[in-house]
């Protein structure tokens, strides 16, 4: 049987365009839909202006340290239009980047919404149908809202990019990444924050220590955070939201952002028609070769909600490339993800927290919080976190957890030793870098605790 393309894959984010540049490159004859804008979440709605929103707001910061180390300097208005404009174009550009990657690798492109027809047929929004020997699901996620009364007032992380105006007041509900790096970014930027957490401590699932630690330093920041708090409802209230929550309290905000969670893209896809087998939350479920049940069907990303991470869906992308296009099977390795979470102090994060780790065999945690030199020259009340989690038998660090201006830099490269299996032994037989913070991760000696 012959087919219009050897791939055409849906969604034309990380996962889906690093896929269909590198089976092109190897020889494929590949096409890609994208019914939004190229580069997906993490170039449009995520990562990319994220990031460039958290230098924006440390600024003031900076301002701040400089008069500190005696310049003198003042700190005028954000000036939200400028930096807003600015911030588009570069997406714009970076869209044009992505567009370019795929056409220069004669990559075909459709700027139209797909779904599935067929195990090799996908149709198009104009009616057009194409055929494909193989095709790759790629759509990401997207965010969801709770169901709570009067929601549909809230905007998600997705609306902050084009907010009209930055918000004197802003409510954000929720504890993970989302809604951590939003309130210190906004936080940074002026607003008046607010951040309610249904649980008893921010960034579930990550070092118990290290994410009280970046939770005392927002809260240090001016963030007003309340843990074990959800909302009841919400209602307008003239040009702004009034919020009934389940402490008690009523209050009004400018803007309530719902930082909750994010669910894949696959609904109205045709995946249950075909018998594409979904988990509970809509997620594609793949084998270690991101194959689904259905052999000519693959998917990467956060539609399969393994591990949402962008490089992480570039691996998966990549992979399916090797298994699929080059005949060398190759499954995802999922162990041991560097990352980090850009806050207000970042937290950078490798391997087991001290709680897993504990749960596992006995281990040894060594740790040091301190003041760093330039904060502290500053009087900056801040502190940092540096800490190894080993195994007691192996001595292998089994976690490496930093929280710290520029953390993120850190566990890349801690992450490097770790992957590779490093032992206590060999962080310690590694020479300091004097003077630097990170210093502190090869020069702890003895213990703080053994469980
Ligand atoms: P998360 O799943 O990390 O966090 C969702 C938060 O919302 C949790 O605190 C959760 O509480 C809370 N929540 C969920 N449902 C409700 C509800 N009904 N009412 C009140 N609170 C609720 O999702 P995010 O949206 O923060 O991020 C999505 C993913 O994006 C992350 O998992 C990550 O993989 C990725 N990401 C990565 C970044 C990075 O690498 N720096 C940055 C941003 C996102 P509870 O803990 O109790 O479940």
């Amino acid at each position: 049987m012959s087919f219009d393309y050897d791939l055409f894959v849906i969604g034309g984010g990380s996962g889906g365009v690093r896929a269909a540049r590198v089976a092109a490159q190897a020889g494929a004859r590949v096409a890609l839909a994208e019914e939004d804008r190229y580069g997906g979440t993490c170039v449009q709605r995520g990562c990319v202006p994220k990031k460039l929103m958290v230098f924006a707001s440390e600024y003031p910061g900076y301002i701040e340290d400089a008069k500190a180390y005696g310049w003198d300097a003042t700190l005028g208005d954000f000036n939200w239009d400028a930096f807003k404009s600015k911030l588009h174009a570069e997406l714009d550009r970076l869209e044009g980047v992505y567009r370019n990657i795929l056409g220069n690798n004669g990559v075909q492109t459709f700027d139209a919404r797909a779904k599935l027809a067929d195990p090799h047929t996908v149709e198009l929004s104009d009616g057009s149908r194409k055929t494909a020997k193989h095709i790759l699901l790629a759509m990401g996620g997207w965010p969801v809202l709770p169901d709570i009364k009067g929601a549909e007032l809230g905007i998600t992380s997705n609306d902050v990019f084009h907010l009209d105006a930055l918000p004197e007041t802003m409510l954000i509900l929720g504890g993970g990444y989302i809604a951590c790096e939003f309130a210190c970014i906004l936080n940074g930027l002026g607003v008046n924050v607010t951040q309610y957490y249904r649980g008893a401590q921010i960034l579930r699932g990550f070092d118990e220590e290290a994410r009280g630690l970046v939770s005392e330093e927002m809260q240090q920041n001016g963030i007003d955070l309340h843990l074990g708090t959800n909302i009841l409802e919400m209602a307008q209230d003239g040009d702004k939201i009034r919020v009934k929550a389940t402490n008690g309290t009523e209050r009004v905000f400018d803007k309530v952002m719902f930082a909750t969670g994010r669910r894949p893209n696959t609904a109205d896809m045709g995946l249950e028609e075909l018998g594409v087998k979904l988990g509970r939350y809509g997620e594609v479920l793949v084998d270690e070769y991101s194959q689904t049940n259905i052999p000519s069907i693959y998917a990467v990303g956060d539609v399969t909600d393994r591990v949402n991470l962008t490089p992480v869906a570039i691996r998966e992308g990549m992979a399916f490339v090797e298994t699929v296009f080059k005949g060398n099977p190759t499954p995802v390795d999922h162990d041991l993800i560097p990352t980090a979470i850009f806050t207000q102090p970042e937290m950078g994060t490798i391997g087991m927290s001290e709680e897993e780790a504990r749960d596992r065999g006995p281990i040894e945690v060594y740790a040091t919080s301190f003041k760093p030199m330039r904060e502290s020259f500053a009087g900056r009340a801040q502190r940092v976190l540096m800490k190894l989690v080993v195994c007691a038998d192996t001595r292998r660090v089994l976690g490496c957890h930093i929280v710290a201006p520029g953390a993120g830099e850190m566990i890349q490269l801690a992450g490097i030793a770790v992957k590779m299996g490093a032992t206590k032994e060999d962080f310690d037989r590694t020479v300091a870098v004097h003077p630097t913070m990170s210093e502190e991760i090869v020069t702890m000696r003895e213990p703080v605790r053994t469980a």
